[in-house]
């Protein structure tokens, strides 16, 4: 195995499969089935889920609402596509765990460090709910900081695209892809691998990050055994 410990993003949107909002249960089934893979190969996986699927507090400020009041409405969403997520994992017999950073004791753990690493050494999945917790972020920069905390080996962002190219792949049918980027390389070339909290967050704390297609069956796996998959920025 290429790591030992992982945090994969999902992104919310990632989650609606074709639907245009929500949540696809069979698309969070299928996300569940690759994660349980490569849990029995003995990877400790922790994992940040967005909530742009359901609610995000960029847009619903440009609607006219309160920034930090709607961020924490887009906080609550991340915990619903964690329970979803959690719900798909337990229905194949993982073991998993959700810590949440807003405090919800009836459904979910508070999120606290040092537990989460334990029941990551226990062999359990760490689902980490409602982002950093504070408004003003996203849910990659909770991956990035989360990542960091647990001592990760590296993120694994999961898109629909297979990593980073010189230009929007479903806009400029002239992109190129990139196998390997270097975090200077990104700055300099302007590229969106996340955004700019997160990326310097991994930068300064030398956390590489993998840009992949979590749609593509296998490609997790892949990833985990060290096949060269969408694209590594180190
Ligand atoms: N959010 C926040 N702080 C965080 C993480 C998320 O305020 O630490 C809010 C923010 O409003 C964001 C929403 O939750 O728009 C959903 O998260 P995000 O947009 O990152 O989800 P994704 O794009 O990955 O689906």
């Amino acid at each position: 195995m290429a790591y030992k410990r992982i945090l994969l993003k999902l992104s919310g949107e990632s989650l609606m499969g074709s639907q245009q909002y929500g949540i696809d249960n069979a698309m969070v089934l299928q996300y569940a089935h690759e994660i349980k893979a490569i849990q029995e190969e003995g990877v400790e996986v922790a994992i940040v889920v967005g909530g742009g699927n359901i609610f995000r507090g960029l847009s619903a400020e440009k609607s006219g609402m309160d920034r930090a009041q709607a961020d924490y409405m887009g906080m609550l969403a991340t915990v619903i596509n964690s329970m979803a997520l959690q719900n798909a994992l337990e229905t194949l017999g993982v073991y998993t765990r959700l810590l949440s950073a807003i405090k919800m004791e009836q459904i979910c753990e508070p999120y606290v460090r040092r537990r989460a690493i334990r029941h990551l050494e226990k062999g359990r999945v760490v689902i980490f709910g409602a982002g950093t917790g504070n408004p003003y972020f996203t849910t990659d920069s909770a991956a990035a900081l989360r990542a960091i905390e647990i001592k990760a080996d590296v993120v694994l962002k999961g898109t629909r695209v297979d990593g980073i190219y010189t230009a929007d792949p479903e806009k400029d049918p002239t992109a190129t892809k990139f196998e390997h980027l270097t975090f200077d390389e990104v700055y300099k070339r302007n590229l969106n691998v996340m955004d700019m909290t997160a990326f310097t967050l991994c930068d300064e704390n030398n956390l590489p990050i993998i840009v992949f297609d979590m749609n593509k069956d296998g490609n997790l796996m892949k990833l985990i055994k060290g096949d060269t998959i969408g694209t590594l920025v180190k």
